[in-house]
């Protein structure tokens, strides 16, 4: 079976191809730049963006598997969490397409997608039961995955993502949006034992996170260096993430007595957290392929796959910008 993977929760318009035997045929995402000069990203610009990508994006991803429109099986759709604009020219466009073919449509959770992301590399043994760690630009959580629709999420960040906090501390350091890639190029040229930083949450038990006090301590610290030192704040500021993120892990797979974690979401492509948990971790530790970490049209697609016996030709365009991931259970007809 092929499907079409739709994804626009965000500023990502992501269009690809997944089929069943052969994985991932297509893969084309367009990132939008305008919300740069805001430093963060505007909803109705993110909206406007979708509208004018995507049909030529279907299009590209359609030539690239070698295929024509009727031989898609299914129209699979990001339908939440994320913008609520942004999210209704995705589901719309999937759901008026794949109508146009003859062909369900499949509503896809964004955190679904990320999660399942790292069974797309065709080398990995990964198997369930597994932790997983999403850690995007509006998430940070620790879900135990048994399979495929059984999620237990064991904890989760009480304020800003981690993603987040790397966009705010790219803000305050001048740099550009968005900000993780930025502030991790900046903090290889510091020194991360120069200034102290907190690490929100470790000493207290449990799995939440919490970022916005780091925030406030990267805002106070930056008021009163100089230039010069932006290096340093970025490598003592990384420094604390990573390590506040290890701990959590840590903790998490020794309470749920897992060995493997997954670790995915946009600040999973950050090298330093990378080899700190590879150290520090016992078990193993799988990434989805370096372009799948941030938001794509591939991981929708792949998501929509498994859980394309749950289609729907009913024509309705409903999506879910809130959408808890513990409310999904197993898809119909799952893999053996
Ligand atoms: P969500 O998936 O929660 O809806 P999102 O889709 O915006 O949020 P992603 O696209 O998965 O998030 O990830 C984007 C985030 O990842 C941004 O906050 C960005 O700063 C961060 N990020 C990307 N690369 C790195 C890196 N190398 N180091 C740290 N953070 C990074
Ligand atoms: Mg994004
Ligand atoms: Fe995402």
């Amino acid at each position: 079976q092929s499907i079409l993977g739709i994804e626009t929760s965000c500023d990502e318009t992501g269009v690809a191809v997944y089929r069943g035997g052969s994985g991932i045929v297509a893969d084309r995402v367009y990132t939008q730049t305008d919300h740069a000069a805001y430093g963060g990203v505007v909803p109705e610009l993110a909206s406007r963006d979708h509208v004018r990508k995507l049909p030529g994006m279907i299009r590209q991803a359609l030539d690239d598997a070698g295929l024509a429109p009727d031989e898609l099986d299914a129209v699979a759709y990001t339908a939440g969490p994320g913008l609520a604009g942004a999210l209704l020219v995705g589901a719309a466009t999937a759901v008026g397409f794949a109508a146009a073919l003859g062909r369900p449509a499949i509503a896809v959770h964004h955190m679904e997608g990320h999660l399942l992301s790292p069974l797309l590399d065709a080398d990995s043994s990964l198997t369930f039961p597994f932790l997983a760690l999403l850690v995007s630009g509006g998430h940070t959580m620790l879900v135990e995955v048994r399979a495929v629709g059984a999620y237990r999420l064991l904890g989760e960040t009480l304020d800003d993502a981690a993603g987040e906090a790397f966009d705010k501390t790219a803000r305050l350091l001048g740099l550009g949006f968005p900000g993780g890639p930025a502030v991790a190029r900046l903090a290889d040229q510091g020194d991360d034992e120069r200034f102290e930083f907190p690490r929100p949450m470790v000493n207290r038990p449990g799995l939440d996170f919490s970022f916005s006090g780091l925030k406030t301590h990267t805002r106070q610290l930056v008021a009163r260096v100089d230039r010069a030192d932006h290096a340093d704040v970025a490598a003592g500021f990384e420094r604390a993430v990573i390590e506040t993120l290890v701990i959590k892990c840590r903790r998490a797979l020794k309470q749920a007595r897992l060995e493997r974690l997954v670790i995915a979401g946009g600040v999973s492509a950050n090298r330093r957290l990378r080899s700190a948990l590879d150290v520090a971790l016992p078990g193993r530790v799988y990434y989805p392929p370096p372009a799948l970490c941030t938001d794509n049209g591939a991981m929708i697609a792949h998501a929509g796959w498994h859980r394309r016996h749950e289609g729907s030709s009913d024509g309705q365009i409903n999506v879910r910008p809130r959408w808890p991931l513990a409310e999904l259970s197993a898809p119909l007809n799952p893999e053996p």
